[in-house]
């Protein structure tokens, strides 16, 4: 028997993916999860090539909330980004405090 990491419906019949997804989940899911990985891994790019405050901001603001949307499925136990979104929401939080503190 499987259950849906998403939406926790299971049963005798019900079928999941590789990560754990039944199929009306999945096509919602796995593209939303993408693209907001994607999101963090440019805006870490943006981030270490940002040479003012305001980019630099910018860029770690995008990183946080894009995170945060992915924490969601991460406390459901499903793969996201790597590193885990919790791991970079805790780290580049500390980066946003640290540059507020220096800049603001
Ligand atoms: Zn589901």
């Amino acid at each position: 028997m499987a259950r849906c990491k998403h939406c926790s419906k299971g049963g005798l019949f019900q079928k999941v993916d590789k990560e754990g997804l039944c199929k009306t989940c999945a096509p919602t899911v796995t593209p939303d999860i993408e693209k907001h990985s994607n999101v963090i891994y440019e805006a870490m790019h943006v981030h270490e090539r940002a040479q003012t405050y305001d980019e630099k901001l910018a860029a770690l603001d995008e990183i946080i909330a894009a995170a945060r949307h992915l924490e969601q499925y991460e406390s459901k136990g499903i793969d996201s980004c790597n590193p885990p979104p919790s791991l970079v929401l805790s780290e580049y939080s500390g980066f946003r405090d640290e540059l507020v503190k220096q800049g603001g």
